[in-house]
């Protein structure tokens, strides 16, 4: 059977780490980006009730009509943007792959940056183009001017803020970008909530210009639900890769359910900014570590060399999971990755990290 399989399968593919998610079993979770605070009974009660009325007999509205006008208000989708619609926006990610994918063509991303970009991009047989942020994470813009220009890359993946670094990329620099490139250019805005930064309104303004949200970091990413926004004739072509049906009844009950109480999600992201600023100020305070600047809903921090692994494994035999990128790319090394939790689980995740340093 090896045999075979290393004869059909694509070796890119057989090269490919699997994307793996550590089981968190009991442990304070504050690996990935998700909303720390579970839905209040009422609320739960509501939505049970709602979904009485799903007709699961039934396809779903093939382009979710009624979803989609809930997305764009909440997300201010410009009136005469299009929109489409993904089970979660890692489903858009690959449907721009897909309309675009051809022997030879380029992805480009600065890096380090979300995994998904190049994962998607090498499943499709496109060339992944990586372009090297700065030691402070930030655009070198000559450099990545270059890269375009070298690479003529069919797309451009801008995460904003990036993932895992949390800091938003200069926009005149993006703005420098969408002018000069040939390709598309997507603005990943999967932490819209915790910036006041976003290239939404903006869309129109270049022919090349899509942006990418998703409700996963606003505290759905249970749903799987993703939104992707740009010039209706771009939209038209890359909605040919999507599924039929891509978002089920169930999902477009819940999702318009739970944008009628946006407000309660813009609450929690405004108490989670400022959960945000206490854990830096917290992390700031350990002088070993090197504390990165975040826009996101997770602090990026690097500790003493060659001790990320041992704090890591330290936090998580006290019951705490965060992210260890230390290894994952050269500029990552002993880089970890927390997410902000609720206040009791912030001070429980400081409480622990402080004598794993000293040590
Ligand atoms: C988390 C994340 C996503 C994935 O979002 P889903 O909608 O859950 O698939 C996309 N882009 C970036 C930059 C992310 O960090």
């Amino acid at each position: 059977m090896q045999e075979k399989i290393n004869r059909l399968i694509r070796p890119e593919i057989r090269a490919l780490a699997a994307y793996h998610v550590p089981e968190a079993g009991d442990m304070i979770k504050l690996d990935a980006m998700e909303n720390p605070w579970s839905w209040p009974d009422a609320l739960r009660d509501a939505w049970m009730e709602a979904l009485k009325s799903a007709e699961i007999n039934r396809y779903p509205d093939p382009s979710a009509r009624a979803l989609q006008a809930d997305m764009r208000r909440v997300m201010q989708v410009p009136e005469d943007a299009g929109v489409i619609l993904g089970n979660g926006s890692d489903e858009l990610i690959q449907m721009i792959i897909q309309a675009l994918a051809a022997p030879g063509r380029v992805v480009l991303a600065p890096v380090p940056t979300f995994v998904m970009y190049r994962q998607v991009s090498v499943v499709a047989g496109m060339e992944f183009a990586a372009v090297p942020l700065q030691d402070d994470f930030s655009l070198d813009a000559e450099v990545l001017l270059a890269a375009v220009e070298a690479h003529k890359p069919a797309v451009i993946f801008l995460a904003y803020p990036n993932n895992p670094t949390g800091n938003l990329f200069d926009a005149a620099i993006l703005h420098t970008l969408l002018s000069r490139a040939d390709g598309l250019v997507v603005i990943d805005e999967a932490y819209a909530p915790f910036t006041d930064a976003s290239f939404m309104s903006r869309i129109g303004d270049y022919d090349n210009l899509l942006v990418l949200r998703t409700v996963s970091k606003m505290g759905l990413a249970g749903l799987r639900l993703g939104l992707l926004a740009g010039p209706p004739a771009w939209l038209e072509q890359i909605d040919k890769t999507r599924l039929p049906y891509n978002i089920s009844v169930v999902n477009q009950l819940t999702g318009c359910f739970a944008l009628q109480h946006a407000d309660h999600f813009m609450r929690q992201a405004q108490e989670i900014r400022s959960q945000r600023a206490q854990l830096y100020t917290g992390l700031q305070a350990l002088s070993s570590l090197t504390v990165y600047p975040s826009e996101a809903n997770f602090i990026l921090f690097r500790t003493p060399t060659g001790t990320a692994g041992d704090v890591f494994e330290g936090l998580k035999t006290a019951g705490i999971l965060i992210k260890n990128l230390d290894g994952t790319m050269g500029a990552l090394q002993d880089c970890l990755r927390v997410t902000v939790g609720t206040p009791a689980e912030n001070a429980a995740f400081l409480t622990v990290l402080k004598p794993l340093l000293a040590s």
